[in-house]
Protein backbone atom coordinates (compact mmCIF):
# COMPACT_ATOMS: atom_id res chain seq x y z
CA UNK A 1 0.00 0.00 0.00
CA UNK A 2 1.42 3.18 -0.99
CA UNK A 3 2.00 5.69 2.08
CA UNK A 4 1.39 9.24 0.81
CA UNK A 5 1.58 10.50 4.29
CA UNK A 6 5.16 11.80 3.90
CA UNK A 7 4.36 13.70 0.77
CA UNK A 8 1.98 15.85 2.70
CA UNK A 9 3.21 19.47 3.25
CA UNK A 10 3.61 20.27 7.50
CA UNK A 11 1.36 22.70 8.83
CA UNK A 12 2.82 23.47 11.86
CA UNK A 13 5.50 26.25 10.42
CA UNK A 14 3.09 28.41 8.49
CA UNK A 15 2.29 31.59 10.22
CA UNK A 16 -1.15 33.87 10.06
CA UNK A 17 -0.47 35.33 7.08
CA UNK A 18 0.71 32.54 5.17
CA UNK A 19 -2.30 30.24 6.74
CA UNK A 20 -4.80 32.96 5.70
CA UNK A 21 -3.32 32.82 1.46
CA UNK A 22 -3.18 29.13 1.98
CA UNK A 23 -6.80 28.80 2.79
CA UNK A 24 -8.16 31.00 0.82
CA UNK A 25 -6.59 29.76 -2.56
CA UNK A 26 -8.45 26.81 -1.48
CA UNK A 27 -11.79 28.67 -1.11
CA UNK A 28 -11.94 28.90 2.70
CA UNK A 29 -13.05 32.04 4.44
CA UNK A 30 -9.93 33.74 5.02
CA UNK A 31 -10.68 34.15 9.05
CA UNK A 32 -10.68 30.50 9.66
CA UNK A 33 -6.67 30.76 9.54
CA UNK A 34 -6.63 32.68 12.63
CA UNK A 35 -8.59 29.13 14.39
CA UNK A 36 -6.65 26.86 12.53
CA UNK A 37 -3.16 28.85 14.02
CA UNK A 38 -4.44 28.86 17.54
CA UNK A 39 -5.06 24.83 16.94
CA UNK A 40 -1.36 24.96 15.97
CA UNK A 41 0.49 27.36 18.22
CA UNK A 42 -1.73 27.26 21.47
CA UNK A 43 -3.59 23.91 21.88
CA UNK A 44 -0.52 22.14 19.86
CA UNK A 45 -2.73 19.82 18.51
CA UNK A 46 -1.37 16.51 16.79
CA UNK A 47 -4.27 16.14 14.09
CA UNK A 48 -7.02 18.04 12.43
CA UNK A 49 -9.92 16.13 14.07
CA UNK A 50 -9.10 18.03 17.49
CA UNK A 51 -9.89 21.36 15.49
CA UNK A 52 -13.48 21.55 17.34
CA UNK A 53 -14.55 24.70 16.23
CA UNK A 54 -13.42 24.34 12.04
CA UNK A 55 -16.17 22.78 9.78
CA UNK A 56 -16.05 19.34 9.05
CA UNK A 57 -15.71 20.21 5.23
CA UNK A 58 -12.00 22.22 6.34
CA UNK A 59 -10.96 19.74 8.64
CA UNK A 60 -11.49 17.35 5.46
CA UNK A 61 -9.27 19.70 3.25
CA UNK A 62 -6.70 19.78 5.95
CA UNK A 63 -6.00 15.92 6.61
CA UNK A 64 -6.34 15.20 2.79
CA UNK A 65 -3.56 18.01 2.02
CA UNK A 66 -1.31 18.43 4.94
CA UNK A 67 0.16 17.09 7.35
CA UNK A 68 0.52 17.93 11.68
CA UNK A 69 3.00 17.21 14.19
CA UNK A 70 5.90 14.98 12.69
CA UNK A 71 8.10 15.12 15.47
CA UNK A 72 7.64 12.75 18.60
CA UNK A 73 9.60 11.81 21.47
CA UNK A 74 10.86 8.18 21.39
CA UNK A 75 12.90 8.09 24.42
CA UNK A 76 13.79 9.94 27.47
CA UNK A 77 16.29 9.54 29.89
CA UNK A 78 16.53 11.09 33.18
CA UNK A 79 20.34 11.67 35.21
CA UNK A 80 20.76 11.81 38.70
CA UNK A 81 20.86 15.93 38.42
CA UNK A 82 17.45 15.44 37.12
CA UNK A 83 18.72 16.85 33.75
CA UNK A 84 16.61 15.18 30.92
CA UNK A 85 18.33 13.69 27.69
CA UNK A 86 15.19 13.61 25.13
CA UNK A 87 15.58 11.71 21.73
CA UNK A 88 13.01 12.74 19.17
CA UNK A 89 12.23 10.96 15.87
CA UNK A 90 11.12 13.11 12.68
CA UNK A 91 8.60 12.02 10.16
CA UNK A 92 11.67 10.69 7.72
CA UNK A 93 12.85 8.40 10.21
CA UNK A 94 15.62 10.08 11.22
CA UNK A 95 16.82 11.30 14.88
CA UNK A 96 18.01 14.40 16.87
CA UNK A 97 18.69 15.14 20.03
CA UNK A 98 17.09 17.48 23.03
CA UNK A 99 18.07 18.63 26.59
CA UNK A 100 15.90 19.23 29.37
CA UNK A 101 17.57 21.19 32.41
CA UNK A 102 16.27 22.02 35.57
CA UNK A 103 17.51 25.37 38.12
CA UNK A 104 15.01 25.11 40.77
CA UNK A 105 11.42 25.23 39.53
CA UNK A 106 12.52 26.37 35.92
CA UNK A 107 13.94 24.42 32.68
CA UNK A 108 16.00 25.13 29.94
CA UNK A 109 15.35 23.28 26.82
CA UNK A 110 18.65 22.53 24.52
CA UNK A 111 17.00 21.99 20.91
CA UNK A 112 18.32 20.97 17.60
CA UNK A 113 18.47 22.57 14.26
CA UNK A 114 19.87 20.28 11.42
CA UNK A 115 20.18 16.49 11.91
CA UNK A 116 24.15 16.50 12.33
CA UNK A 117 26.37 19.00 11.77
CA UNK A 118 28.57 20.63 9.14
CA UNK A 119 31.18 22.57 11.12
CA UNK A 120 33.43 19.83 12.73
CA UNK A 121 34.32 21.74 16.34
CA UNK A 122 37.47 19.50 17.29
CA UNK A 123 36.04 19.64 20.48
CA UNK A 124 32.20 18.48 20.24
CA UNK A 125 30.56 14.68 19.49
CA UNK A 126 27.75 16.71 17.24
CA UNK A 127 30.56 17.67 14.63
CA UNK A 128 31.30 14.14 14.16
CA UNK A 129 27.82 13.08 13.38
CA UNK A 130 27.78 12.88 9.64
CA UNK A 131 25.13 16.09 8.36
CA UNK A 132 22.47 14.82 7.27
CA UNK A 133 20.08 17.75 6.41
CA UNK A 134 17.97 20.63 8.09
CA UNK A 135 15.64 20.82 9.88
CA UNK A 136 12.43 22.53 9.26
CA UNK A 137 10.68 25.53 10.83
CA UNK A 138 8.21 23.24 12.05
CA UNK A 139 10.39 20.36 13.54
CA UNK A 140 12.47 23.12 15.34
CA UNK A 141 8.98 24.23 17.10
CA UNK A 142 7.74 20.66 17.81
CA UNK A 143 10.66 20.03 19.65
CA UNK A 144 9.52 22.47 21.79
CA UNK A 145 5.59 21.64 21.47
CA UNK A 146 6.64 17.73 22.65
CA UNK A 147 8.63 18.58 25.34
CA UNK A 148 6.19 21.27 27.12
CA UNK A 149 3.32 18.36 26.01
CA UNK A 150 4.65 15.17 27.32
CA UNK A 151 7.18 16.16 29.86
CA UNK A 152 6.51 19.85 31.21
CA UNK A 153 2.64 18.75 31.79
CA UNK A 154 1.67 21.82 29.53
CA UNK A 155 4.10 24.87 30.38
CA UNK A 156 6.38 25.97 28.40
CA UNK A 157 10.40 25.44 28.99
CA UNK A 158 11.29 28.57 31.11
CA UNK A 159 14.18 29.26 28.29
CA UNK A 160 15.20 27.78 25.20
CA UNK A 161 18.88 27.51 23.96
CA UNK A 162 19.14 26.73 20.09
CA UNK A 163 22.60 24.64 21.10
CA UNK A 164 21.71 21.12 20.14
CA UNK A 165 22.78 19.20 17.64
CA UNK A 166 23.20 21.23 14.11
CA UNK A 167 24.55 24.46 13.69
CA UNK A 168 21.37 27.37 13.84
CA UNK A 169 22.87 30.03 11.60
CA UNK A 170 23.78 27.41 8.84
CA UNK A 171 19.85 26.99 9.03
CA UNK A 172 18.98 30.44 8.98
CA UNK A 173 15.89 30.08 6.64
CA UNK A 174 13.88 28.00 8.49
CA UNK A 175 15.42 29.34 11.73
CA UNK A 176 14.18 32.40 11.05
CA UNK A 177 10.34 31.76 11.18
CA UNK A 178 10.67 29.35 13.42
CA UNK A 179 11.75 31.99 16.25
CA UNK A 180 9.22 34.28 15.20
CA UNK A 181 6.74 31.64 15.67
CA UNK A 182 7.93 30.73 19.06
CA UNK A 183 7.61 34.34 20.40
CA UNK A 184 4.50 35.69 18.92
CA UNK A 185 2.52 36.87 21.63
CA UNK A 186 -0.87 35.48 20.12
CA UNK A 187 1.00 31.79 19.47
CA UNK A 188 3.46 29.81 21.65
CA UNK A 189 4.48 33.54 23.64
CA UNK A 190 7.47 32.29 24.69
CA UNK A 191 9.06 36.01 25.45
CA UNK A 192 12.39 36.96 23.01
CA UNK A 193 14.97 37.40 25.85
CA UNK A 194 13.95 33.39 27.18
CA UNK A 195 15.26 32.08 23.56
CA UNK A 196 19.18 31.93 22.88
CA UNK A 197 20.74 31.55 19.51
CA UNK A 198 24.17 29.82 19.58
CA UNK A 199 26.38 29.86 16.83
CA UNK A 200 30.07 28.95 15.81
CA UNK A 201 30.58 32.03 14.24
CA UNK A 202 28.67 32.33 11.04
CA UNK A 203 29.34 35.86 10.25
CA UNK A 204 26.36 36.07 7.67
CA UNK A 205 24.24 34.53 9.65
CA UNK A 206 24.50 37.00 12.16
CA UNK A 207 23.77 39.89 10.18
CA UNK A 208 21.15 37.91 8.91
CA UNK A 209 19.74 37.23 12.43
CA UNK A 210 20.45 40.51 13.05
CA UNK A 211 18.26 41.76 10.81
CA UNK A 212 15.28 39.77 11.23
CA UNK A 213 14.82 41.38 14.25
CA UNK A 214 13.87 38.50 16.68
CA UNK A 215 14.67 40.11 19.45
CA UNK A 216 16.45 36.40 20.61
CA UNK A 217 19.89 36.68 22.86
CA UNK A 218 22.96 35.81 21.17
CA UNK A 219 25.87 33.47 21.95
CA UNK A 220 28.94 32.53 19.97
CA UNK A 221 30.77 29.81 21.43
CA UNK A 222 34.25 30.79 21.15
CA UNK A 223 36.98 28.00 21.67
CA UNK A 224 40.05 30.23 21.29
CA UNK A 225 40.92 34.04 21.29
CA UNK A 226 44.08 33.65 18.69
CA UNK A 227 43.08 32.77 14.89
CA UNK A 228 45.74 29.95 14.31
CA UNK A 229 44.35 27.94 17.36
CA UNK A 230 40.62 28.69 16.20
CA UNK A 231 40.96 27.63 13.20
CA UNK A 232 42.63 24.21 14.65
CA UNK A 233 39.76 23.92 16.94
CA UNK A 234 36.49 25.32 15.20
CA UNK A 235 37.32 25.34 11.26
CA UNK A 236 34.77 28.01 10.68
CA UNK A 237 37.36 29.99 12.09
CA UNK A 238 39.25 30.00 8.27
CA UNK A 239 36.35 30.88 6.51
CA UNK A 240 35.31 33.93 9.15
CA UNK A 241 38.20 34.93 11.47
CA UNK A 242 38.21 37.01 14.58
CA UNK A 243 37.92 39.88 13.53
CA UNK A 244 35.41 39.75 11.14
CA UNK A 245 33.34 37.57 14.21
CA UNK A 246 33.92 40.86 16.06
CA UNK A 247 32.95 43.07 13.97
CA UNK A 248 29.54 41.35 12.97
CA UNK A 249 28.92 41.04 17.34
CA UNK A 250 29.52 44.88 17.61
CA UNK A 251 26.59 45.29 14.88
CA UNK A 252 24.50 42.82 16.55
CA UNK A 253 21.43 45.35 17.99
CA UNK A 254 21.22 44.88 21.58
CA UNK A 255 18.43 46.77 24.07
CA UNK A 256 19.91 47.73 26.92
CA UNK A 257 20.60 45.21 29.53
CA UNK A 258 21.53 43.07 26.83
CA UNK A 259 25.11 41.78 25.86
CA UNK A 260 26.21 38.88 23.61
CA UNK A 261 27.32 35.50 25.36
CA UNK A 262 30.74 34.32 24.51
CA UNK A 263 30.72 30.57 26.00
CA UNK A 264 34.89 29.35 26.08
CA UNK A 265 35.42 25.85 26.85
CA UNK A 266 38.63 25.19 29.18
CA UNK A 267 40.82 22.34 27.49
CA UNK A 268 43.74 21.61 29.58
CA UNK A 269 47.06 22.81 28.00
CA UNK A 270 45.40 23.91 25.03
CA UNK A 271 43.83 27.27 25.41
CA UNK A 272 44.28 27.74 29.60
CA UNK A 273 47.73 29.33 29.45
CA UNK A 274 48.11 32.86 30.79
CA UNK A 275 48.89 34.18 26.92
CA UNK A 276 45.25 32.93 26.23
CA UNK A 277 43.52 34.76 29.25
CA UNK A 278 45.31 37.62 28.02
CA UNK A 279 44.08 37.28 24.62
CA UNK A 280 40.89 36.65 25.54
CA UNK A 281 40.97 39.89 27.74
CA UNK A 282 41.38 42.17 24.42
CA UNK A 283 39.85 40.00 22.18
CA UNK A 284 36.27 40.64 23.99
CA UNK A 285 37.41 43.90 25.35
CA UNK A 286 35.42 45.97 22.42
CA UNK A 287 32.29 43.85 22.97
CA UNK A 288 29.36 44.27 25.50
CA UNK A 289 28.95 40.85 26.59
CA UNK A 290 29.59 38.42 29.17
CA UNK A 291 31.88 35.38 29.36
CA UNK A 292 30.80 31.69 30.45
CA UNK A 293 33.71 29.53 31.15
CA UNK A 294 32.56 26.12 30.09
CA UNK A 295 34.04 22.89 32.03
CA UNK A 296 34.96 20.80 29.32
CA UNK A 297 32.89 17.22 30.01
CA UNK A 298 35.36 14.21 29.35
CA UNK A 299 35.02 12.09 26.90
CA UNK A 300 36.91 9.15 25.63
CA UNK A 301 36.19 10.00 21.68
CA UNK A 302 37.39 13.59 22.49
CA UNK A 303 41.51 14.23 22.64
CA UNK A 304 41.15 16.99 25.37
CA UNK A 305 40.79 17.07 29.25
CA UNK A 306 39.21 19.06 31.64
CA UNK A 307 41.24 22.32 32.72
CA UNK A 308 41.89 22.23 36.63
CA UNK A 309 39.79 24.10 39.05
CA UNK A 310 43.07 26.27 39.87
CA UNK A 311 43.16 27.27 36.60
CA UNK A 312 39.58 27.23 35.97
CA UNK A 313 39.45 29.79 38.78
CA UNK A 314 42.33 31.89 37.40
CA UNK A 315 40.41 32.47 34.42
CA UNK A 316 37.64 33.80 35.98
CA UNK A 317 39.04 35.89 38.48
CA UNK A 318 41.69 37.83 36.09
CA UNK A 319 38.33 38.21 33.39
CA UNK A 320 36.36 39.83 36.54
CA UNK A 321 38.95 41.78 37.36
CA UNK A 322 39.40 43.22 34.12
CA UNK A 323 35.67 44.48 34.33
CA UNK A 324 33.83 41.28 32.54
CA UNK A 325 30.92 39.37 33.93
CA UNK A 326 31.95 35.98 34.09
CA UNK A 327 30.08 33.32 35.07
CA UNK A 328 31.72 29.05 35.44
CA UNK A 329 29.32 26.27 34.29
CA UNK A 330 29.60 23.06 34.50
CA UNK A 331 27.71 20.63 32.28
CA UNK A 332 24.33 19.16 33.60
CA UNK A 333 23.69 15.38 31.92
CA UNK A 334 26.86 13.72 32.50
CA UNK A 335 25.18 10.32 32.94
CA UNK A 336 22.86 10.81 30.00
CA UNK A 337 25.46 12.33 28.05
CA UNK A 338 23.35 15.57 27.33
CA UNK A 339 23.62 16.13 23.56
CA UNK A 340 26.05 18.99 22.94
CA UNK A 341 25.38 19.59 26.83
CA UNK A 342 29.13 21.16 26.72
CA UNK A 343 27.73 24.15 25.52
CA UNK A 344 23.96 24.10 26.96
CA UNK A 345 25.17 24.36 30.74
CA UNK A 346 25.87 27.56 29.91
CA UNK A 347 22.39 28.91 30.04
CA UNK A 348 21.09 27.72 33.19
CA UNK A 349 20.40 31.35 34.54
CA UNK A 350 19.46 32.72 31.58
S1 LIG B 1 29.80 22.93 18.51
FE1 LIG B 1 27.97 23.33 17.26
S2 LIG B 1 28.82 23.98 15.27
FE2 LIG B 1 30.52 22.97 16.35
S3 LIG B 1 30.41 20.83 15.65
FE3 LIG B 1 29.19 20.98 17.54
S4 LIG B 1 27.08 21.28 16.85
FE4 LIG B 1 28.45 21.77 15.11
Amino acid sequence: MMDNKKEKEELRGKNLVELEAILQRAGFEGFRAKQVYQWLYCHDIRNFEEMKNIPPALRAWLVENFSVGGVQIIQTLTDADGSKKILFSLQDGLHIEGVLMPKGRRWTLCISSQVGCRFACAFCLTGRVHFRRNLTAAEIIDQVQCARREILNGESPTNIVLMGMGEPLDNINALIPALHLLTAPQGIAIPTRRITVSTAGVVPGIRALAEAKTGVNLAISLGAANDTLRSRLMPINKKYPLPELIKACQKFPLDNRRRITFEYILLKGVNDSTRDMKNLVSLLQPVRCKINLLCFNEEPRLPFKPSTPETIERFRDYLTEKGFVVAVRYSMGRGVKGACGQLAAGYLNG
